[in-house]
């Protein structure tokens, strides 16, 4: 039997890597201020079609949808915004304190082509942040993502910035931007074609390579903001360049997602290759009421774990890779073993990570097994010592060897630097 298609396992000791980097992201969550959210990883289906939009690649291709036994159609969630807006509304998070800012992390399920950094079930950590519009709140967004790559050690890092305004802003610029693809409908991919009528937007979006030629040349919705959109952008600027963060301006970008508004980003890490966005997100004013709520402004971003740990990966950045022990407890015969046994458990009770032979291995070979556990400091209980109320500490890495009193091996500091 074989795992599906496009998924992975994630054994010991790489799961450690992921504990890290997951680690850092909630550290980083507690100095910004954002709580943890868990929503369930199946919805149904409606409100992902409602919210990420009937036109787009993850609606139209990509989602893992079927029909449960009481015949209502399931979706796994493809992304995580969609559940935890549907959440906020549900759960009437409006009533308390707003901004309520909130994270997550977990699987998201695509049915997408597998290769390097794409997954059919891949790992998000994201925010969101609803109840208030105020641009130093995107400024925020942005620059907690900037800090969290940074954090893990990735330097080589390009923002991406752009505004694709509310729907008032959209009505000349679509047809305006349906004028241009017109031009161009035969050399537009099938999707495409029926996307210059249906969301002319998504088409800016396509990963088709004559698709993206045609793209690069379209009208730009900058050129078409109202005022308070472009006010909203320019503020937007303003706060990142007075806070010091470089970014660019790309004026055709428009995020996969129906449901963004204002304010878009991405952050790419430079010389990664075709998968080079490592974290993206935007404002979604407009998604609340879309679900049948009322209107409540929302921005978030969510990054590619899978992603992240490969861009960690080729950038040599030093990552947790062992367990590291702290004692390995050998012993020679039945009785010192019932005896160590006892200390095993009271030296892990005083927080030591502490390991002890389950395969009845000879002493040779326990230290073996101690060696490769990377164990500090090896604890060896033999029947003489045992009788004498004694017990040998080894120093692994050194190979010195100290007799102690047994007893006082629990008021021992076994923490090496
Ligand atoms: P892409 O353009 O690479 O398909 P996207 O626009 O579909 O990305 P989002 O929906 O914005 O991506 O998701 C945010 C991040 O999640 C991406 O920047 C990426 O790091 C990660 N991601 C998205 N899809 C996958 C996938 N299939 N496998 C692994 N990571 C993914
Ligand atoms: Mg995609």
């Amino acid at each position: 039997m074989n795992a599906p298609r496009g998924t992975n396992d994630i054994l010991p000791p790489l799961s450690l890597k992921w504990q890290y980097i997951e680690e850092v992201a909630r550290e980083l969550m507690a100095s910004y201020n954002y709580q943890e959210i868990r929503t369930p990883i199946f919805e149904y289906t409606e409100l992902f079609q409602r919210s990420i939009g009937e036109t787009t690649d993850v609606v139209e291709k990509e989602m893992y949808t079927f029909t449960d036994k009481s015949g209502r159609s399931i979706t796994l969630r493809p992304e995580g915004t969609a559940g935890i807006v549907r959440s906020y509304l549900e759960n009437k998070l409006y009533g308390q304190a707003q901004p309520v800012k909130l994270y997550y992390i977990g699987p998201m399920f695509r049915y997408e082509r597998p290769q390097a950094g794409r997954f059919r079930q891949f790992h998000q950590f994201g925010v969101e942040v609803f109840g208030s519009n105020d641009p130093a709140l995107d400024a925020e967004v942005i620059i907690l993502g900037v800090d969290y790559l940074k954090k893990l050690g990735l330097e080589k890092l390009d923002v991406y910035i752009n505004s694709i305004g509310c729907p008032a802003c959209r009505g000349e610029y679509f047809k305006e931007l349906k004028a241009y693809l017109n031009q161009y409908r035969e050399e537009l991919c099938q999707d495409c074609q029926s996307r210059i009528d249906r969301n002319p937007m998504r088409v800016l979006d396509c990963k088709e390579k004559g698709c993206k030629e045609i793209s690069l040349d379209a009208p730009s919705i900058l050129d078409y903001l109202c005022p308070d959109c472009r006010e909203h952008f320019d503020q937007v600027q303003e706060y990142l360049s007075f806070l010091n963060i470089d970014y660019t301006i790309d004026a055709r970008m428009v995020r996969g997602l129906d449901y963004y508004t204002n304010t878009v980003f991405e952050i790419k890490y430079r010389g990664l290759g075709a998968q080079d966005t490592v974290l993206a997100g935007g404002r979604y004013n407009g998604l609340t009421e879309e679900i049948g709520g009322r209107s409540i402004p929302g921005i978030g971003f969510a990054a590619g774990m899978e992603r992240l740990l490969l861009t960690l990966e080729k950038e040599q950045v030093k990552l947790p890779e062992s367990p590291e022990l702290d004692l390995f407890i050998v012993t020679i015969g039945d009785q010192a073993r019932k005896e160590a046994l006892k200390y095993l458990y009271l030296l892990r009770h005083k927080g030591y990570k502490a390991e002890i032979d389950y395969l009845a291995r000879n002493m040779k070979s326990q230290l073996k097994t101690a060696d490769r556990l990377q164990a500090k400091y090896a604890i060896i209980l033999g029947e003489d010592e045992l009788a004498q109320g004694k017990a040998i500490v080894r120093d692994m890495e050194t190979g010195d060897q100290q007799e102690m009193v047994l007893e006082n091996i629990l008021q021992e500091n076994f923490r090496k630097e």
